[in-house]
Parts: structure tokens; C-alpha cells; sequence
């Protein structure tokens, strides 16, 4: 089963609104297995729609519409619908009636044009609206299906979920399943080089990094006639993708970095206290968006200056003379400092230059200097960090968590 989605609305061409819908109904099919390889977007415009219909069903066994279902003159999806099937459209007496009663209801005239919503294709079934008036449309002609959904998605999305998926439901023969393994420390390039062979050789569960702002995260999708088995092909995948990557995978779908390392820290009933300077408290921030945070989230301070990294983590004036206060030296002393002033488990420093001013030959622009302070022992990183400021504090931030992260497990 091929299918493909046609988005008919000028204001998604004009980039008025963003094409929300295809992503949803995207989503959908893929849950349901089907096939999906085109989206089009076309305008409100007669011999558009209609070639457009014409088109898809020359290359597709199931088209999805969206918009173009309203009252107005510029509402045609119906009309080119009949147009490229050449048939005709007639009353649907239940819908005009509805209509009528809904304009009775909120005690407004129904104008002329609302009738325009009642007139269904020849041979169709409508699908009922319960969020407002344009009902949807199922058809099967020239031995293809056609869905007519309307454009808003408050009204499209129960629509699909209550009918329209159950119904393509009951007709599939495969699902299709996917799941998301993140990834950090590794670029793009270097999964695709590490899973090569895995790459080459996919077919079923097929797997596509995609490249996130600094992480990369890898789908693997399972096509099965179950959930179980699709479940069991996955299974299979990862853990050949595992044995390559290793610990750089940290997560799964929805889990994000801070949520892992929050996870590990209960998990090893541990806490951490942060002295963030060049994150300005970014990874606090991150830290504690993460529910539950604050069993194992003590504090974090952001002690930009000199003066604050002495007087709040204790950090030495001859350290910051002699070496500077974007220096492994003074990142140790930070670590140090606020695991100690804390009382924590770990402590955790980061400083550097996130530019675009401050750089120097000998420190440039992204260098940063991350300390954990531990056990009994305090290490410290040195990186380099590409891009601007705001890409060298987020990349940082992920450095720094994962550090954690790897420090405890
Ligand atoms: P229509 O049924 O074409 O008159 O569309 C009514 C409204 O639904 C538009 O003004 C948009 O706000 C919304 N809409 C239409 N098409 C889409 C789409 N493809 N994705 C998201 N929203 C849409
Ligand atoms: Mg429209």
C-alpha cells in the first residue's frame, strides 16, 4: 500500500503556516506501516487540486487531503477531488441537518455558502466532524482510497485518530515500529563510518542517523505483521549497534542527557553540586528541568568573575594570576571548591570562552576547561568547542553532563 499526503492551502505555500498536519499524518502511517512517498502542497486553486488528485492516485493506492474542506470560495479540495474522478457531488441531508442545527444552537443564520460543507462526492461516506461543521470524506474509486480530512488540526486530528486509523488499521497487513538511540562524543560521520557494514547491509529494521545539535540520534524502524516482532527485530538491531557504540549511546526516544544523568544519580544515591562560569548556569538549568531533580541536585552557582570564583568556591588568587581563570588549574580549584562548600557527592566546574570576543592565540574562542571533583580526586578536561556562542555553550553543556554520566556508571 502506497500512500501520499496532499496539503491544499495557499497559506502553506506563502509560508503563512507551517505544514503541521503532513508531519502528523506522517507520523501515523508510518505507525501503521503504510508506505508514504510523496507530500504535496498545493494552493487553493480548481485545476491545481485536481491535477494534483490526479497525479497522486496515478502514483499512489491511498491519498490523504488536508484543508480545503470550509465554506468559503477558496475551499475546493472536494471539487477537484470530482473534477480529476469526473463525477458529481449531491446533498448529504444528515450533514445539511446537523449544519442547520449547529447555526440554531449558537442563534447565528446559516449563510448560503455553510450548505457548500453538506455536498459530498458521489459514492462517498463522510466521516463525521464532532469539532466543528466540514465532516470528512471517504471514497473508494478507480480502485484507489481517498480520505478528504479538514485543515484544522483540532478537527483533523481526532478524525484520523477515531476513524481514520482504525479504519486503515483494520486493512494493513504490517505495522511499523520504530525507536531512537541517542548518542554523544561521536559526530555523524563517525557513526556512519563505525556502522558501515550494519549500514550496507539494512533492510529490515533499516536504520538513518540523523545529526542533532551536538548529539546524533539513530532510528531503527521494524516492519512486522506485530508489535512483539517488531519489537524482537529492534531488540536484535540494537544490541548489534550497541556492541559498536558502546557507552556513547546514553539514551533512548524521549530520554535526554540531563534526564539519564539525573536518573544515574538516584539510582547510585549520589549528589552534585555545579560551578558553572562560561554556561552562565546552562547546565543547571538543564539539570534541573529534569523532575525529581532535587534529591540529588544540591545547588548550582554561576561564578563568572575573578572575585566569585574566590569568594564563593575558594579558588586561589595565584592560580588565577599565574594560569588564568579559563585554565585546568582553575577549573580543578572550582570542582574542588563547590564540592566542598556543598557537601556533595561530586562537583562539577566549567569554564571557558564562548567568544565571539576574548579569545587570544594561545586561548582561543571555544577552548573550556571542565573539572569533576570526586572520590577523593578531582579531574579535569581540556576541549575545544567549534561555532558560536551559543553552540559552544550548548556543546559544552552536553560535554559536561556526559562526563558525568560516564563517571558514573
Ligand atoms: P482550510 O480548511 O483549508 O480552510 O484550513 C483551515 C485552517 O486549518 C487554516 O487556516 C490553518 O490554520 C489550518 N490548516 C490548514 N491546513 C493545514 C496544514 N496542512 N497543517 C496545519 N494546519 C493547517
Ligand atoms: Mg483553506
Amino acid at each position: 500500500m502506497r500512500c501520499e499526503i496532499v496539503a491544499i492551502g495557499t497559506e502553506l505555500l506563502l509560508g503563512n503556516i507551517l505544514n503541521t498536519n503532513a508531519k502528523y499524518l506522517s507520523e501515523k502511517l508510518a505507525e501503521l506501516g503504510i508506505d508514504l512517498y510523496y507530500q504535496t502542497v498545493v494552493g487553493d486553486n480548481l485545476s491545481r487540486v485536481s491535477d494534483t488528485f490526479r497525479k497522486a492516485m496515478e502514483r499512489s493506492d491511498i491519498v490523504i487531503a488536508t484543508g480545503g474542506l470550509g465554506p468559503t470560495d477558496d475551499d475546493l479540495t472536494k471539487e477537484g477531488l470530482c473534477h480529476a474522478l469526473n463525477i458529481g457531488m449531491s446533498v448529504h441531508e444528515q450533514t445539511l441537518a446537523k449544519i442547520e442545527s449547529f447555526f440554531k444552537s449558537i442563534n447565528r443564520p446559516m449563510a448560503e455558502c455553510n450548505k457548500k460543507q453538506a455536498y459530498i462526492p458521489e459514492g462517498a461516506q463522510i466521516i463525521e466532524n464532532n469539532n466543528g461543521t466540514a465532516p470528512g470524506i471517504l471514497l473508494k474509486a478507480k480502485a484507489k482510497l481517498f480520505v478528504l480530512l479538514p485543515g484544522p488540526p483540532n478537527e483533523l486530528y481526532p478524525m484520523f485518530e477515531n476513524s481514520v486509523y482504525p479504519y486503515l488499521k483494520g486493512n494493513a497487513k504490517y505495522l511499523l515500529k520504530s525507536r531512537m538511540l541517542r548518542i554523544v562524543s561521536v559526530g555523524e560521520s563517525t557513526v556512519q563510518e563505525q556502522l558501515k557494514d550494519i549500514f550496507d547491509n539494512q533492510t529490515n529494521p533499516t536504520i538513518a542517523p540523523y545529526a542533532k545539535s551536538g548529539e546524533v540520534h539513530l532510528r531503527i524502524t521494524a516492519k512486522a505483521e506485530s508489535e512483539d516482532l517488531a519489537d524482537v527485530m529492534i531488540n536484535e538491531m540494537e544490541s548489534k549497534v550497541r556492541n559498536i557504540l558502546g557507552d556513547n549511546i546514553y539514551g533512548c526516544d524521549q530520554e535526554s542527557l540531563e534526564a539519564v544523568v539525573i536518573k544515574l544519580l538516584q539510582n547510585k544515591n549520589k549528589t552534585i553540586s555545579l560551578a558553572e562560569s562560561c554556561t552562565g548556569g546552562l547546565i543547571s538549568q538543564r539539570l534541573t528541568s529534569v523532575p525529581g531533580a532535587s534529591k540529588c541536585f544540591m545547588n548550582g552557582i554561576v561564578t563568572y568573575s575573578n572575585e566569585a570564583k574566590q569568594k564563593f568556591l575558594g579558588v586561589n588568587e595565584a592560580t588565577l594570576r599565574k594560569h588564568g581563570a579559563v585554565s585546568s588549574e582553575t577549573a580543578y580549584e572550582m570542582a574542588e571548591g563547590i564540592r566542598k562548600v556543598s557537601g556533595t557527592d561530586i562537583g562539577l566546574s566549567i569554564t571557558g570562552i564562548a567568544g565571539p570576543d576574548g579569545g587570544t592565540a594561545e586561548k582561543p574562542v571555544g577552548l573550556c576547561y571542565i573539572g569533576i571533583s570526586y572520590d577523593e580526586k578531582v579531574e579535569t578536561y581540556k576541549l575545544m568547542f567549534g561555532g558560536n556562542r551559543e553552540k559552544i555553550r550548548w556543546n559544552s553543556s552536553i560535554k559536561a553532563l556526559d562526563i558525568v554520566r560516564r563517571i558514573i556508571i
